[in-house]
């Protein structure tokens, strides 16, 4: 069973993180570095797996989990890991990366970003078995719903048995916003980023949650799967787990801030 409480604290110390820098324990400073399609993220954790600084950018330098743009991705990276390592007062050497499941082919292009700003990369996992090193569960499915793409991971008895991704993300939401709003894609991101207004976007962007229930229902069938565990930005939405729920007929449960989890289990494993 996720114990929620435990991952609400170790999320908001990410979150403090970001502005917060914390002293480390031991020498060894771990890094995750998620190259997503809304959000590039660096987190560093210490060796006892402590939030120390975390630094992200909005940037749109990949598209479905794939980099489009590689020298803004490369500059992005850079300019993070520089600021990180200016507040740290240490350079840091090592990272782990992830991506979505069935971009593996794309592997390589997030491997040379990361050694293109000098990082070894020690390990490299797919998204939501990261998201897993926060969860730590057994049994059920860990769905992560960032910007461009869905992506599970099934386990049994604490193993990874299927992963898959679709590119169905948050950036869907916001077009049908940008749509509907008659604003452009900038200014849909900020209306749907903004909790105040997450009642009175729900309506519209409901298809699309609907959608993602779908693409859900559709991997874990017949899979007795008993809970959904959610993560990722676009979970941050309110109200998306009883949509989820809804459309699959499985409890679903997030965290109160599902954001920076993949990035922070990215960070466990480097
Ligand atoms: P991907 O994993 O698909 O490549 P990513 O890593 O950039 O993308 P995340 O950083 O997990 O994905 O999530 C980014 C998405 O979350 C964006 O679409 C963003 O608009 C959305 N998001 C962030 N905060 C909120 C919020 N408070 N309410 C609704 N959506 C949010």
């Amino acid at each position: 069973m996720m114990d929620l409480e435990r991952i609400d604290s170790y999320i908001a110390k990410v979150v403090e993180s970001e502005t917060k820098t914390f002293k480390p324990v031991g020498e060894k400073l771990k890094v995750g570095l998620d190259l997503g399609t809304a959000y590039i993220v660096l987190v560093v954790l210490d060796e006892e797996d402590n939030p120390i600084a975390c630094e992200k950018r909005a940037a749109r330098v990949l598209r479905d989990g794939v980099v489009v743009d590689y020298s803004g991705a490369l500059q992005i990276v850079r300019e993070l890991k520089e600021k990180l390592e200016a507040r740290i007062g240490k350079e840091l050497l090592y990272c782990a990366i992830a991506m979505p499941a069935g971009t593996e082919s794309s592997v390589k292009t997030h491997q040379y970003i990361a050694e293109g700003v000098g990082f070894e990369v020690t390990n490299i996992l797919d998204e939501p078995s990261a998201a897993n090193s926060i969860y730590q569960i057994e049994d059920g499915v860990v769905v992560d719903i960032g910007g461009g793409t869905t992506g599970l991971a099934i386990l049994k008895h604490g193993e990874v048995v299927q992963i898959e991704d679709e590119p169905t993300g948050g950036t869907h939401l916001s077009l049908v916003l940008a749509g509907n709003y008659h604003i452009s894609f900038d200014e849909a991101e900020v209306l749907k980023q903004d909790y105040k207004r997450h009642k009175e976007i729900f309506p519209v962007v409901k298809a699309v949650i609907e959608k993602m229930a779908a693409i859900i229902k559709r991997y874990i069938k017949d899979k007795s799967i008993d809970t959904i565990y959610l993560c990722g930005g676009t979970c941050c939405l309110t109200g998306i787990e009883g949509i989820i729920e809804k459309e699959t007929g499985v409890r679903t449960i997030k965290p109160s801030n599902p954001f920076l989890v993949t990035p922070a289990g990215i960070a466990m494993n480097c």
